[in-house]
């Protein structure tokens, strides 16, 4: 799957925020947003006129790249959280929420969404004792998501826990981190999910 190689730094500082690609530099004073505080290019620091279209846009590429998609793969999650019941953005934060990168990532095994999706590509991860290679794999309610076994000494996985000490696990998630596992208790409610996401902007955005 294509994806974006550029840098991540550009991205938090094109929508403004902080969104936490980097790992440990996110935490530093090195991180890209705090030494430059404006948007990326030539025209970074003219001031924009705001519209509406601009803050759904700009909340909609926020949430993708908070969780590193390309814009189809986004807008078919959209479609799936559109056909639920319930509520359209809730659905959607949900959807993003249950992917196994994410999970992994906030389990502590990995320092960034980034990096979690490279364990899962590489094979380091399993569910249910079976390996599942796929960053896009959906967990559900129940499900045991853990480092495969001959991952275990790997020291990026060692690195991410020690960084991710003082991060918490979400409430729907539940960590062993003896065992390297994790349990999936039930999937997030949005007020489970830390995210400063204004999803109403996004159901608007595409429901034009
Ligand atoms: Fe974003 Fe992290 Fe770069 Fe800061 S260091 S701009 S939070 S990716």
């Amino acid at each position: 799957m294509a994806r974006y190689t550029g840098a991540d730094c550009r991205l938090c500082r094109r929508e403004g925020n902080k969104l936490f690609l980097k790992g440990d530099r996110c935490y530093s004073d090195k991180c890209g947003v705090e030494r430059r505080p404006y948007p990326p290019g030539e025209a970074g620091k003219k001031r924009v006129k705001e519209s509406e279209y601009r803050l759904q846009l700009r909340e909609k590429q926020k949430t993708k790249r908070t969780y590193g998609l390309l814009e189809k793969q986004f807008r078919g999650y959209y479609d799936l959280a559109n056909r639920q019941h319930g509520v359209t953005g809730e659905n959607l934060l949900r959807i993003l929420e249950s992917r196994l990168d994410n999970v992994v990532y906030r389990l502590g095994f990995a320092k960034s969404r980034d990096e979690a999706r490279q364990q899962v590509r590489h094979g380091h991860i399993q569910v249910n004792g079976r390996r599942v290679d796929i960053p896009s794999f959906r967990v559900k309610a129940g499900d045991l998501v853990a480092v495969a076994p001959k991952a275990r000494d790997l020291l990026v996985i060692k690195t991410s826990l020690i960084s991710n000490e003082k991060t918490e696990v979400p409430q729907w998630l539940e960590v062993d981190i003896e065992k390297l596992q994790g349990s999936v208790l039930e999937l997030p409610a949005r007020d489970q999910i830390d995210l400063d996401i204004r999803e109403q902007l996004i159901v608007e955005l595409y429901s034009k």
